[in-house]
C-alpha cells in the first residue's frame, strides 16, 4: 500500500489570516478551497476551516473507506482542533460548540454534486447549548431542523423517491402548517420546531432503519464520504462524460466553522458581484437578507434586499415603489449597516483586484462582523464578457494578451443577433421548447410554405423541416422554427449562415400543412397567428414580443481591432451574396473562402433555367439553357466582387446533385412541362431517372463538371468575364476557382484544363486578363492520401470538413438524427464531429493532406471552410496545423478572429 506510507498530508487548513494552501491549486483544493485558502492568506476574514484534497478522493475510490478515514483521522482531528482554537469553541461541547459546514468543491464547478451541509454537530444535548450560550432558543431549535433535514437528504438519501413525490421532510412540515393553520416557516413557535426536530429523526429512522446519527464526529464522517460518493454519482458522471472531464480528478472537501446570518437583526447573508454580470459596467452590486442562512438568498423564501443605495434605487424605479417607502421598507446595506457595507466594499476592491478579474462572492454577517465564504471569477453574458476585459486592460489589471485569452469566442455570438427586450421576455407565455439552433429573437406571422414567406411582413416560417428549395424563403422570413432536424439540420445550418433566428427539433410541435395547423397541447395555432423564437433558449413563445438591436459597443470594436495585433491566421467568410459579404467584411473578413454557386439556381427566375438545362436531351439543348443562366451568374459575381473588391474570392463550381433542383410536385412538374413543350411523363421520367439511392455519394462535385464540361464552361465563363468587367471600373477581382468533390488526380486535371482554356478564350476576346487560382476541396478521403499529387496541379486546397467529416466516419449527416443524439447521450461520441472537428481523427487527414500538399508545393495556400471554420477549438486546430486561413458564416467571423489570435497567443507562450 504505497499511498499510506506517503506521509504527506491530504488535509489543508486556513483561516487566521494564513493557509496551507493558494488559489494555484484549484486541481488539488477544488476551485472553492483554492479560493478560501487565498482569501485567509491575504487578510480576508474568512471562517476558518481545512480543505481534504481531491487525492484523497481518488484513494478512497481505489483504496476504500477504511484505509482512507484511517490516514485522514489524524490530521482531520488536528485541523478541527486548530479551528477551535481560532473560534474559541468545542467541536460536540454541550455548552460552548462549535458547529461546521460541509461542502463540496471539485476543480471545476460541477452541477449535480454533493450539495452543502449546513450546522453539522447538533444533537439534543449541543443544540441545548447553543441555545443557553446565545439566548436564543428560537435560532438554536432552527438550525438544528435544518441540519437534519440537510443532512438527511443529502448524505442519508432522504430524497424524493419518484418525481411525483414530493421532499419527506418538506411533507412533515406541511402537515404542521395544516394543523397550525400557518403559511411561513417563520411562524413556527420553538415548540413547533422541537416537535419537527422529533418528527424529522422519526422519518430518518423508519426510512433508512437506524438512528439520525447524534455524534458529531460520526456526523462529520458521514459527510466527508458522501461527498466523496457524490463523484461518481449517476449525474456527475454524466456531466463528466459530456465535458470530457477524468474520472480520476476526484472531488475536494471544505470543512469550514459555521457563522450565523440567522442570530437576529445584526446578522443576515447576501451575494455580490464587483461588476455587473449583465452589462459589465464597473459598479459593485448585489443582494442581502437580514436574520437568514446562506441558501435563504438563493432559495427565494423572501425577496432579498438591494446592498448598494443606487442598486436599490435602480430596482424601486422597477418596482415603481416610492423614494420614502423604499427607503423605510427596503433599505440597502449601504443605508441600513454602513460600516459593513464599507468593509464590504473594502473586500470586493481587494478581490478583484488581486484576481485581476470580476469577483462572485458570498457574504454572511453575524452580530455585526462580516464574513466572506466565497469568492470565484464570476460568470457573465456576452456582452459583459467583452466590457470586463477591455475595461481591465484600460485600468492596466491585465494586458492585451490576457484581455483577449479572457474571451470565450462563442459568448460573442450574442452580440451579434436581435435580442428580445429582456422587460418584455419576463411576461412571455412559452409554448414549447427547442434546440437553439441559431440565436437571435425573431417575432412573426406563422407561414407552413416558403413561398408564402412573403405572405405577412413579418412571418415564421414554421415547417416539418426545411429542404434546399425553402431556401428563399427562409431568407425572407423573420425566423424559422421545424418540429424535426438537429442543430446541424439544412434549417440550422443555413439560419446560421444567414445569421437568422431558428429553432430546430421542436419535438412537441403537431404541423399539418393540409389544414395548414400547428398543435401544441391542445391547443391550435393557424396561419397568420403571432408567435416569437428565442433562438438563444429555444423557447418558443406565444404572441409578440419586443426586441431590440444589438448595441455593438465601442468596446467591441476594441476588442476585435486588438485581434488584428495577434492573429496571423486570416479569418474569410462563407458567403453567396453580396449583402452577406458585405455584412463579413464589415465584421473583418479578409475575403470569401466559400462562395456556393448553386443557391444562386433556386431564386424563381433562374430555376426554370436550371430545369430545363437538367432536362436536357443533347449537348446542344444543356448548352442554350446554360447561355440563358450565363449572363444571371454573372451579374451575381459581379455583386461578391465589387463588394470584397480587392479581397479574394473562392467560388465552387456546381456541387449538389440534380435531383435536387427538379421539381417533386405534380402541379410544378406541369408547369415546368408546359413551359418547356414537353409532356408531363418526360418531365416525370426524368425525375424518376435523377433518383439516386446515395445522392451524397452519387452524381455531383465535380463528377457533374467530368460528365457535363459545358457546366463549368459556363460557371468559368462567369466568374472571368465578371472580373473582366469590374477592372474596367477599377475594381480589382480576385477569383480563386474551386473544384468540388475531388478523389484522383484526374478528376482535377480535366477540370484544370477546361477552366484555363475557357479563361484564355475569354481573356482573348476582352484582349485582357486578371490574375486567377484554380484548386481543389479536399473533401474525400482519397484526395488527402493523395495530397502531393493533386497539389502538383492545385494552387490551393480548401478543406471541405462538412463531407471530409461525413465520409471519414461514413455518417450521413441527413441521416444521423437517428443515433447521433443516442451516442452523445450514451457518452459513444463526446461531441457531435459536425459541430466540433474530429481533431483525433479527421484532423489526421488534414494534417496529413496538408503536408502532403505542401511536400510538392511548399506555399500551398491551405484553408478550411466546412462549418467548422467558424468554431474556436476548430480554429486553433488549422492554426496548430499551418493553415493560411478559416472560412466562416459572417456572423461567426468576429468568433473566429478572437479564436485565431487566441490560437497564435496560446502557441507562442508554449
Ligand atoms: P454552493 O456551491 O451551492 O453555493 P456553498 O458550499 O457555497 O454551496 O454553500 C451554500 C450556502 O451556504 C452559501 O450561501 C454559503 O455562503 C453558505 N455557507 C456555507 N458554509 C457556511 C458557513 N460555514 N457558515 C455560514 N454559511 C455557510
Ligand atoms: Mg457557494
Ligand atoms: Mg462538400
Amino acid at each position: 500500500m504505497e499511498v499510506l506510507e506517503d506521509i504527506r498530508t491530504r488535509v489543508y487548513r486556513f483561516g487566521n489570516k494564513t493557509a496551507d494552501g493558494n488559489s494555484t491549486m484549484k486541481n488539488l483544493l477544488g476551485g472553492k478551497g483554492a479560493n478560501l485558502a487565498e482569501m485567509s492568506a491575504i487578510g480576508i476574514p474568512v471562517p476558518p476551516g481545512f480543505t481534504i484534497s481531491t487525492e484523497a478522493c481518488t484513494e478512497y475510490n481505489e483504496l476504500g473507506e477504511e484505509a482512507v478515514l484511517a490516514f485522514l483521522k489524524e490530521d482531520v482531528e488536528k485541523a478541527i482542533e486548530n479551528i477551535e482554537d481560532i473560534m474559541g469553541t468545542t467541536f460536540g461541547d454541550n455548552e460552548n460548540p462549535l458547529l461546521i459546514s460541509v461542502r463540496s468543491g471539485a476543480r471545476v464547478s460541477m452541477p449535480g454534486m454533493m450539495d452543502t451541509v449546513l450546522n453539522l454537530g447538533l444533537n439534543d444535548e449541543v443544540v441545548k447549548g447553543l441555545a443557553a450560550k446565545t439566548g436564543n432558543d428560537r435560532f438554536a431549535w432552527d438550525s438544528y431542523r435544518r441540519f437534519i433535514q440537510m443532512y438527511g437528504g443529502v448524505v442519508l438519501g432522504m430524497k424524493p423517491e419518484s418525481k411525483d413525490d414530493i421532499d419527506p421532510f418538506e411533507e412533515i412540515m406541511e402537515h404542521l402548517k395544516e394543523k397550525r393553520e400557518i403559511q411561513l416557516d417563520t411562524q413556527f413557535t420553538v415548540q413547533d420546531l422541537k416537535d419537527l426536530v422529533y418528527d424529522f429523526k422519526d422519518a430518518v429512522k423508519k426510512r433508512t432503519g437506524h438512528d439520525f446519527p447524534s455524534d458529531p464526529w460520526q456526523q462529520l464522517w458521514g459527510a466527508v464520504i458522501a461527498v466523496f460518493n457524490s463523484w461518481n454519482g449517476n449525474r456527475a458522471i454524466y456531466y463528466r462524460k459530456m465535458n470530457g472531464y477524468p474520472a480520476d480528478w476526484g472531488t475536494a472537501v471544505n470543512v469550514q466553522a459555521m457563522v450565523y446570518g440567522n442570530m437576529g437583526e445584526n446578522s443576515g447573508t447576501g451575494v455580490c458581484f464587483t461588476r455587473d454580470a449583465g452589462t459589465g459596467e464597473n459598479v459593485f452590486n448585489g443582494e442581502y437578507l437580514i436574520n437568514a442562512q446562506g441558501e435563504d438568498v438563493v432559495a427565494g423564501v423572501r425577496t432579498p434586499q438591494q446592498i448598494t443605495k443606487l442598486g436599490s434605487e435602480r430596482w424601486a424605479e422597477l418596482a415603481k415603489v416610492e423614494e420614502t417607502d423604499r427607503a423605510e421598507n427596503y433599505p440597502s446595506l449601504e443605508e441600513l449597516m454602513p460600516s459593513m457595507y464599507k468593509e464590504l466594499f473594502e473586500y470586493q476592491n481587494k478581490l478583484e483586484n488581486h484576481y485581476h478579474d470580476m469577483q462572485d462572492m458570498e457574504f454572511t454577517i453575524q452580530d455585526g462582523k462580516l464574513w466572506i465564504l466565497q469568492t470565484r471569477n464570476g460568470k457573465r453574458t456576452g456582452a459583459a464578457m467583452v466590457k470586463i476585459a477591455m475595461d481591465l486592460l484600460k485600468q492596466g489589471l491585465i494586458d492585451e494578451k490576457e484581455a483577449l485569452l479572457r474571451i470565450e469566442p462563442n459568448k460573442l455570438d450574442e452580440l451579434l443577433h436581435p435580442v428580445f427586450d429582456p422587460k418584455a421576455i419576463k411576461r412571455a407565455h412559452i409554448i414549447a421548447q427547442g434546440l437553439p439552433a441559431s440565436p437571435g429573437a425573431a417575432t412573426g406571422q406563422i407561414v407552413f410554405f416558403a413561398d408564402e414567406a412573403k405572405k405577412f411582413r413579418n412571418t415564421i416560417l414554421t415547417r416539418i423541416e426545411t429542404s434546399p428549395e425553402d431556401l428563399e424563403g427562409m431568407n425572407l422570413a423573420k425566423g424559422i422554427l421545424t418540429a424535426r432536424g438537429g442543430m446541424t439540420s439544412h434549417a440550422a445550418v443555413v439560419a446560421r449562415g444567414m445569421g437568422k433566428c431558428c429553432i430546430s427539433g421542436a419535438g412537441a410541435l403537431k404541423i399539418d400543412y393540409k389544414n395548414r395547423t400547428l398543435t401544441v397541447d391542445d391547443k391550435e395555432y393557424h396561419e397568420g397567428d403571432w408567435i416569437s423564437l428565442n433562438g438563444s433558449t429555444g423557447n418558443i413563445i406565444e404572441g409578440k414580443v419586443a426586441t431590440i438591436e444589438p448595441t455593438l459597443s465601442g468596446e467591441f470594436a476594441e476588442l476585435m481591432k486588438l485581434t488584428d495585433k495577434f492573429s496571423t491566421m486570416e479569418v474569410r467568410t462563407n458567403a453567396d451574396t453580396p449583402k452577406d459579404a458585405k455584412a463579413a467584411r464589415n465584421f473583418g473578413a479578409k475575403g470569401i473562402g466559400l462562395t456556393r454557386t448553386e443557391h444562386m439556381f433556386f431564386e424563381v427566375d433562374r430555376i426554370k433555367a436550371m430545369r430545363e438545362m437538367i432536362l436536357a436531351d443533347t449537348v446542344k439543348g444543356r448548352k442554350q439553357a446554360l447561355e440563358e443562366l450565363l449572363p444571371m451568374q454573372r451579374e451575381d459575381f459581379e455583386g461578391i466582387f465589387e463588394a470584397m473588391d480587392g479581397l479574394p474570392v473562392t467560388i465552387r463550381l456546381l456541387d449538389p446533385p440534380l435531383h435536387e433542383f427538379v421539381p417533386h410536385q405534380l402541379a410544378t412538374q406541369k408547369e415546368l412541362a408546359d413551359d418547356m413543350h414537353i409532356s408531363l411523363s418526360a418531365v416525370k421520367n426524368k425525375v424518376a431517372e435523377l433518383h439516386e439511392f446515395n445522392p451524397m455519394l452519387g452524381h455531383r462535385g465535380c463528377r457533374l463538371g467530368n460528365t457535363y464540361p459545358e457546366i463549368t464552361e459556363m460557371q468559368t465563363r462567369a466568374i472571368i468575364e465578371a472580373a473582366l468587367n469590374l477592372k474596367e471600373k477599377g475594381i480589382v477581382s480576385k477569383p480563386e476557382i474551386m473544384v468540388p468533390l475531388v478523389g484522383t488526380m484526374n478528376e482535377f486535371i480535366e477540370q484544370e484544363t477546361i477552366i484555363r482554356e475557357t479563361a484564355n478564350k475569354v481573356f482573348e476576346e476582352y484582349n485582357d486578363t486578371i490574375e486567377y487560382l484554380v484548386g481543389t476541396m479536399i473533401e474525400i478521403p482519397r484526395a488527402a492520401l493523395m495530397a502531393d499529387k493533386i497539389a502538383e496541379y492545385a494552387d490551393f486546397f480548401s478543406f471541405g470538413t462538412n463531407d471530409l467529416t461525413q465520409l471519414a466516419f461514413g455518417y450521413s449527416r441527413d441521416d444521423a438524427g437517428k443515433f447521433l443524439p443516442i451516442y452523445l447521450e450514451k457518452g459513444i461520441l463526446t461531441v457531435d464531429p459536425f459541430e466540433v472537428l474530429d481533431q483525433e481523427g479527421v484532423g489526421q487527414l488534414i494534417k496529413m493532406g496538408t503536408e502532403r500538399g505542401r511536400s510538392t508545393k511548399p506555399n500551398l495556400k491551405v484553408g478550411i471552410c466546412g462549418e467548422h471554420g467558424g468554431e474556436p477549438s476548430s480554429v486553433e486546430f488549422c492554426y496548430n496545423t499551418g493553415m493560411n486561413y478559416v472560412s466562416c458564416s459572417p456572423f461567426r467571423v468576429p468568433i473566429a478572429r478572437v479564436a485565431s489570435a487566441q490560437a497564435a497567443i496560446k502557441a507562442g507562450s508554449k
